[in-house]
């Protein structure tokens, strides 16, 4: 199995970094390729603008739809969003690591699927949701926070169920064809911090945190997918029809 991180956190030494480096080791011990997106380190843009395009097809009026169409045709994609691209064809699973920043994902993240998902390329108005690009690949959203637990509830302190934060994320990664596992949360991870001491209660506690998101990678390929409407769902309206 190929495997694609997109690792989305400023910090190499943060509890986001630990996952990511044990998804690594989980991976790499049962003989699976693993490769890693380091969207902070590697100086990810996640702003959508004309400046990207080097070959125009509308040089006085920036119309992102049209340039994305226009730079896949002619096979001159920004070098960073073809990067993103090769690696996304090489996986067979994408896992997005990040904290949860303002209940949902960091911008970074927000802007690599603004950019890496192109349009009239990896996604047309016939080739979306079961009939997707990405149709046989899995993902999944690997999630920090800071509340905890049982906080993640329709009306809980943290604003809501982890898959309602996380719906535009989960169905845009479902847009593109990909079979989505529901998001995994790792919450209350917010501690003293670095500056300070942590208890030694909560560092045992993020220890055993990192030990079950092991015990879950190894048996991911018994998760059961979160189910999303396709085609033959849908009226020639794009509503869902009625049984
Ligand atoms: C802009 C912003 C918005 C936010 N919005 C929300 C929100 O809407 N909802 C919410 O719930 N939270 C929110 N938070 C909190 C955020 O989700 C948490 O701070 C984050 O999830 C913690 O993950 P981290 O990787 O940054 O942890 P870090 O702060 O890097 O690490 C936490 C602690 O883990 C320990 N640690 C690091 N590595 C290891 C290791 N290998 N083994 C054991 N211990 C280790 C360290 O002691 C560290 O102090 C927000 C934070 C920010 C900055």
């Amino acid at each position: 199995m190929n495997v694609l991180i997109v690792f989305c956190h400023p910090e190499p030494r943060s509890f986001n970094s630990a996952l990511k480096d044990k998804a690594i080791e989980t991976f790499e011990k049962s003989g699976a390729v693993v490769e890693v997106s380091d969207l902070y380190a590697e100086q990810f843009d996640p702003v959508e603008k004309a400046e990207h395009y080097t070959s125009r097809v509308n040089i006085e009026v920036f119309e992102p739809l049209s340039e994305q169409r226009h730079s896949y045709k002619t096979d001159s994609l920004p070098i960073d969003v073809q990067r993103e691209i090769d690696r996304l064809e090489r996986c067979d699973l994408v896992i997005f690591q990040f904290p949860l920043w303002w209940h949902q994902q960091p911008a970074i993240l927000k802007g690599w699927l603004d950019r890496v998902f192109i349009a009239g390329g990896l996604y047309t108005s016939k080739k979306r949701y079961d009939k997707g690009y990405f149709l046989g690949k899995r993902a999944v959203c690997s999630v920090t926070s800071g509340a905890p637990n049982n906080t993640f509830t329709e009306n809980g302190r943290a604003g809501g169920e982890i898959q309602a934060l996380l719906h535009s994320m989960n169905y845009s990664l479902n847009y593109m064809g990909f079979t989505v596992l529901p998001p995994r949360l790792v919450a209350e991870v917010q501690g003293a911090g670095f500056t300070y001491k942590e208890p030694e209660a909560f560092v045992a506690g993020l220890h055993e945190k990192l030990e079950h998101w092991g015990q879950y990678l190894q048996n991911i390929d018994s998760v059961a997918p979160m189910r999303f409407p396709g085609w033959n769902d849908w009226d020639e309206y794009g509503v869902e029809k009625k049984i």
